[in-house]
C-alpha cells in the first residue's frame, strides 16, 4: 500500500512537472512572439520630490498586452524571461523605449524629468549592457544624467571588488544607480558604503504598515538617516496614504512613489498628468514638520 502510494505521488509529481514545463515552453514562445509583434508597452509611475512638491522622475514598468489574456504584469512573466535569457532582448527594448518616450515627453512638456529602468540579473551581468545603454541614449537623444538604473540587492551579492567594478563601469556611462526594494534582501547599510550607488529605494514592505507598525517606522527612519550620512538619496516605494506621506516627509525622505500620488500611467496619461500640474496639494503636510 505504501509502495503504491509512493508511486502515485511520483506520478503525480512528474505530471505536475510536465505540466509546468509545458506552461513554461508556451510562455517562452509567446514572449518571443510578443517581442516580435510589439505586444509590450511601458507604464510610467511618477516619483515626486518632497522638498519641491514636484514630479521629477518616473519609473518605467513593463506591460504585456497579451492577445487573449489582456494586460499581463511583469511578476507573471519576468522569471521565465530571465530563465530563458529572453529578458536580455526584452530589457533592451525597455531601455530604448523608456529613453525614447521620456525624451519625447521632455520636449513636449519642456521639463527635464528622469526615467528609472529596472534591470534584470542577466542584463546586469551582460557584457554588452554598457553598449546597449549608450545606444539607447544616442538613439533617443536622452542625456545620460536623466537615466537611472534600478538593481536589486541580490545582484550586488558576491565578490565585492567585482560588483564595485561592474557598477563603476555602468556609472561611467553617466547614468545613476538605484538599489530597488532595499531591505528585502540581505545586504546591509555597511556593505552599501562600499558601493558606488546614488539612490536607495526603501522596500514597499516597510512603508506598507506605517503608522501601525512601530518597528517598520523605526527601521525606515534609520535607513533614511544612515543613507543620508552615506550621501545617498532615498525613495520610498508604495506610499498609499497621508499618514505614510507625513511620516516620510518628517523623516526627510527625499522622494516618494506610490498610489497616493499616482498609479503607473500610459505615456498619454503621464503627459496629461504633467500638464494638469495639480500635485502640489499632495505635499501640504497635514501636521507641522519639526524645526531644523
Ligand atoms: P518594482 O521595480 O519594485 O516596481 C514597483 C511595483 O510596485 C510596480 O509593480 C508598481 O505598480 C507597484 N506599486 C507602485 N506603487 C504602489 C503602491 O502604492 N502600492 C502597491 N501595492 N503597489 C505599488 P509592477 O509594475 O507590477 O512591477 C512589479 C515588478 O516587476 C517591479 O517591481 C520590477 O521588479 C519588475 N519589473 C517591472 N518592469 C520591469 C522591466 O522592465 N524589467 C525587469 N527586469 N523587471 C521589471
Ligand atoms: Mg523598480
Ligand atoms: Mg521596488
Ligand atoms: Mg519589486
Amino acid at each position: 500500500r505504501a509502495k503504491d502510494q509512493g508511486r502515485d505521488c511520483y506520478h503525480y509529481f512528474t505530471e505536475e512537472l510536465n505540466a509546468q514545463a509545458i506552461r513554461q515552453l508556451v510562455l517562452e514562445q509567446e514572449l518571443r512572439l510578443a517581442l516580435n509583434t510589439n505586444q509590450f508597452s511601458l507604464a510610467f509611475q511618477p516619483q515626486f520630490d518632497f522638498k519641491q512638491g514636484r514630479l521629477i522622475s518616473v519609473e518605467a514598468l513593463l506591460r504585456w498586452n497579451h492577445p487573449s489574456q489582456g494586460m499581463v504584469f511583469p511578476n507573471d512573466f519576468v522569471t521565465v524571461a530571465e530563465e530563458t535569457g529572453l529578458i536580455v532582448p526584452i530589457g533592451n527594448w525597455v531601455l530604448r523605449n523608456a529613453c525614447k518616450q521620456i525624451r519625447q515627453l521632455q520636449v513636449v512638456t519642456g521639463r527635464n524629468i528622469k526615467v528609472a529602468v529596472n534591470l534584470s540579473m542577466r542584463q546586469f551581468h551582460d557584457e554588452q549592457l554598457e553598449d546597449n545603454i549608450a545606444q539607447a541614449l544616442q538613439y533617443s537623444g536622452l542625456k545620460a544624467k536623466y537615466l537611472e538604473l534600478e538593481v536589486t540587492e541580490s545582484m550586488l551579492m558576491g565578490d565585492v571588488d567585482m560588483v564595485v567594478a561592474r557598477l563603476t563601469r555602468l556609472k561611467s556611462t553617466g547614468v545613476s544607480i538605484a538599489i530597488d526594494d532595499f531591505g528585502s534582501g540581505y545586504s546591509s547599510l555597511s556593505y552599501l558604503r562600499k558601493l558606488p550607488v546614488d539612490v536607495l529605494k526603501v522596500d514597499r514592505a516597510f512603508v506598507r504598515d506605517i503608522p501601525e507598525q512601530l518597528h517598520d517606522m523605526e527601521i525606515t527612519a534609520a535607513v533614511i538617516a544612515v543613507a543620508h550620512k552615506l550621501g545617498l538619496k532615498v525613495v520610498a516605494e508604495g506610499v498609499e496614504n497621508i499618514d505614510q506621506r507625513d511620516f516620510l516627509m518628517i523623516n526627510r525622505c527625499d522622494y516618494a512613489q506610490g498610489f497616493f500620488f499616482s498609479r503607473p500611467l500610459s505615456y498619454t496619461g503621464l503627459n496629461e498628468f504633467m500638464q494638469r500640474n495639480e500635485c502640489r496639494q499632495k505635499f501640504e503636510l497635514s501636521i507641522y514638520p519639526p524645526e531644523d
